[in-house]
Parts: C-alpha cells; structure tokens; sequence
C-alpha cells in the first residue's frame, strides 16, 4: 500500500499500519482502565469494546528464538499484534475477556531448560516494573558499568514485586550506564547510574592520526582539554592535554576521539539515586536525588548493588503511605530520617551544589541537619 507523503520507503512504517483493530476503532475514545490483576489491564472504549492486556517481562538482550516464540503467541491469541513497552515489558492484547486465561496459561506454560519463567506476567500498578535501561559495556562506548548485568541481578532480587501490588505506589527503576543519562534516570524512583571516577587516559601516541584534535577539545564541556605537543621517541607530536580538576568524567571527549578512553576497572561504577518522578500526582514531578555515592561494579551480579536496592524498597514498603511515591515519602518523613532508615550513610559526596534555583533541593536548606 503507497504511504501517503513519503519519498522512499526507507526507515520504519507508519505506527497506525500495525494498530490492532480494536485500538485502531477506538482511537482517542477510552473510557478508563483498570488492574484485573498484576500484569493484566482492561481498557474500556465509549463504543463499549474491551482490550485485555497481558504485560510479560521481557529480557534485555533477546535472541531471535525468543522473538519468534513471542510472534507465535501474538499470532495464535492475539491476531499477530504485539507491542514492547518502553520498560522492555512485552504486552499481548486481545479483544475479548474469555481470551485472557488460554493466553495466560499459554505463557505460563512456557518455561526455560532449568524451569525459569520465559513470560513473567506482571509490571503493572503498585509493585516493581521491568527497569527501563541503556546499552551497557555490550553495545555503547562510554559505559561507566553494564546495564543488562545489573538490571538482571536487580529484578531478580525483587521478582516478588514484579507480580504483586503490595507498594504503596508504582516504583519506577532505571539503569543509565553513564551520566550522558539516555536511561533517563533523572526521574526515577530508584536510579543506578553508571559513573566515571577517573578523567581520560591519553594515547599521545595515536591521538593526532585518529582524530580531530579541535573536536576534542570542543567536546569538553568544562573546557578542561587544550591543545599539547609532547614527544615520544624523539618525536614530536600533536596531542591534547586535560585540566584533571575541571574534569567532569563525562565521556563526551572519549566519543569524538577514541585515543581518549576513560573506562576503568577501578575508577568505573554505580552511583544510586533515588526520589524521583514524572507523574504530577499529589505532587509535582521531582528529580532523582544521590543518595549512594559508589558503589564498584560486581560483575557478574552486582549484589551490593542488588541488596541495597531491595533494602530500600523494604523500607519504602513498610513505611510510606498509600499512593504515596518514593520522593513524596521521604519528603514527608525528611531526608534524614529517611537515610536512618534506609541505613544509608550521608557522606559529603551526596552534597550537591547546583546553582540554578530551578535545581534548588534540600541539601542547600537550613532545614537540613547531617
Ligand atoms: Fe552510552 Fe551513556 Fe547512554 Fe550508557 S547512558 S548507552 S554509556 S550514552
Ligand atoms: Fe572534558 Fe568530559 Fe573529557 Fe573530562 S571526560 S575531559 S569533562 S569531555
């Protein structure tokens, strides 16, 4: 079928192309939705039709075995329609409630060789979605950790969650594996954020003949890189030299130039923070906060990180009030009480110093007492 103002047919088609008929009909007129159960929804349109969803977890790096078996389930119950969620949730609808429990038992059915669950179904309302999460050491270039690693280990330490309501609220987890933050975990109830604690090694040796010595240093964004000769072998040659205190360990010099790698074994690991949101329910969305200054990378399943994130998540759960989200609860309770509870050390590395008063958080207040 001709797409209607396109000049070729590269890159993906249309999104409507691919709407199951029932969303398609009912575009832009629902009603409301409700949790039948954790990880099934129903959506009511004004015409009265009904979409069931079933919401799995889904893996971080899938194999095509594993995405054909999810296309034989979409075509068997679904009429080959299936979506992903931006929380890497694999979601199958259907159109009619007595298609719900053959397509539920159809997934609990499917198992991994050692017994593990292939379609955790879950994710939805008061309890722990799937982490939203970048690319990691497998596919980016300036990862501070991984991000397949220490999702897996995470949700593994609170798959109870994923299958239940029992929070107060919805507790939204992100993994970004370095502060360029496409994980966007700025916003998160529960933030692991990869970071760099040491500036750029610099390969004299190789930088002037494998980049742009002027783009370098352009992409440093606290100007901490100039221009170096230095000389190697009685060479002299063309490089750059870095400014180690304004340096940020943000990366941006290591993308325009790979002779300037800072990923390191030592340097390189996991910042935790916590508070954040975008919803503007009760209150207005907030910004994630540190609350964890380091932690090292425990490849291959990170349990300091793990353990410190289901600890605080207990607390939440024991503590907060109904509907009341991560941040809002400890606002209420104050900081910190809540790094007493959590039994969290306050180091000086939690105080941070943004000058923008739209960045003005509790740290800079006499209110607060560490
Ligand atoms: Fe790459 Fe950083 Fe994004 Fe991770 S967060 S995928 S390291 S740019
Ligand atoms: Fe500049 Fe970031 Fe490179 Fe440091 S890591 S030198 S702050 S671009």
């Amino acid at each position: 079928k001709p797409m209607e103002n396109r000049i070729t047919d590269i890159g993906p088609r249309k999104y409507d192309e691919f709407y199951p008929p029932v969303i398609a009909k009912n575009k832009g007129k629902w009603l409301y939705h409700e949790y039948l159960q954790p990880g099934v929804l129903v959506h009511v349109a004004e015409s009265g039709d009904e979409v069931y969803t079933v919401r799995c977890g889904g893996a971080r790096l899938m194999s095509t075995g594993l995405i054909r078996e999810i296309c034989e389930i979409a075509d068997k119950h679904c009429g080959g329609h299936v979506r992903w969620t931006t929380r890497n949730n694999v979601e199958f609808m259907v159109d009619d409630k007595s298609k719900v429990q053959p397509l539920l038992d159809d997934l609990a059915g499917r198992k991994f060789a050692g017994g593990s669950f292939k379609f955790p179904v879950g994710g939805t309302g008061a309890g722990v979605s799937n982490i939203v999460h970048t690319q990691g050491w497998i596919h980016c270039h300036t990862p501070a950790t991984d991000a397949s690693g220490p999702v897996k280990a995470v949700m593994d330490e609170v798959f109870a969650d994923f299958q239940n309501h029992r929070m107060p609220a919805h507790v939204r987890v992100s993994l970004a594996c370095c502060l360029n933050m496409c994980g966007a975990v700025h916003c998160s109830d529960i933030a692991i954020l990869g970071y760099h604690r040491k500036p750029p090694m610099l390969d004299h040796e190789y930088l002037d003949k494998m980049c742009e010595i002027p783009l370098a240093i352009a992409s440093c964004p606290t100007a901490a890189i100039k221009p170096a000769k230095v000389e190697i072998g009685g060479q002299k040659l063309n490089s750059v030299a870095v400014n180690n205190d304004r340096c940020m360990y943000c990366g941006n010099c290591y993308t325009m130039c790979p002779s300037m790698p800072l990923a390191d074994t030592e340097g390189d690991g996991i910042v935790i923070m916590a508070g954040g949101k975008v919803s503007n329910r009760i209150t207005a969305p907030k910004f994630s906060k540190v609350v964890v200054a380091f932690i090292p990378n425990e490849a291959p399943r990170w349990p300091t990180t793990a353990k410190t994130i289901k600890n605080m998540i207990e607390v939440y759960a024991a503590d907060a009030r109904k509907y009341e989200r991560f941040g809002e609860w400890a606002e209420r309770i104050g900081w910190e009480r809540f790094f007493d509870k959590c039994k969290l050390d306050f180091s000086h590395h939690l105080i941070d110093d943004f000058r923008d008063p739209a960045y003005y958080t509790w740290r800079q207040t006499t209110q607060f007492k560490f």
